[in-house]
């Protein structure tokens, strides 16, 4: 755990890389994707490297809390609370996980197709 010095979302944790940070706590830091996929679309991480929601373990229960109702406050603060939204992460090349470090994409602001694609 701790900091990957190669990882993006490390680094715009550290402050090292500039992101659209829009919640930061200790623990869990959300900021703007910078290809958005709707016209709400923000990613939110933990501070510390984990590699993706499988290498999640017993002690993460409280983080996994935090990130969840951060994910809440902020569906609130962008105005989409009562049309809904969608949090997802992705796990590995057929689920197209293209960063190392577990984000969970909050995505609002237009219907939503279900299933993904
Ligand atoms: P994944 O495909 O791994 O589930 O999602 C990675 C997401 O991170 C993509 O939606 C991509 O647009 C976003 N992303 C990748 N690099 C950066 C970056 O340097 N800054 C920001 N703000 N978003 C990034
Ligand atoms: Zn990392």
């Amino acid at each position: 755990m701790g900091q990957a010095s190669d990882c993006i979302f490390c680094r715009i944790a550290a402050r090292e890389v500039p992101a659209d940070i829009v919640h930061a706590t200790d623990r869990v830091v959300a900021f703007r994707d910078a290809n958005p996929k709707a016209p709400i679309h923000l990613l939110l991480i933990p501070t510390e490297h984990v590699e993706s929601a499988a290498a999640l373990g017993n002690g993460d229960g409280d983080l996994l809390a935090e990130i969840f109702q951060a994910a809440t406050h902020l569906a609130k603060a962008e105005g989409i609370e009562a049309s809904g939204w969608r949090l997802v992460t992705n796990v590995g090349p057929n689920a197209g996980q293209s960063v190392p470090h577990m984000h969970f994409h909050l995505l609002g602001g237009r219907s939503l197709g279900w299933p993904p694609g």
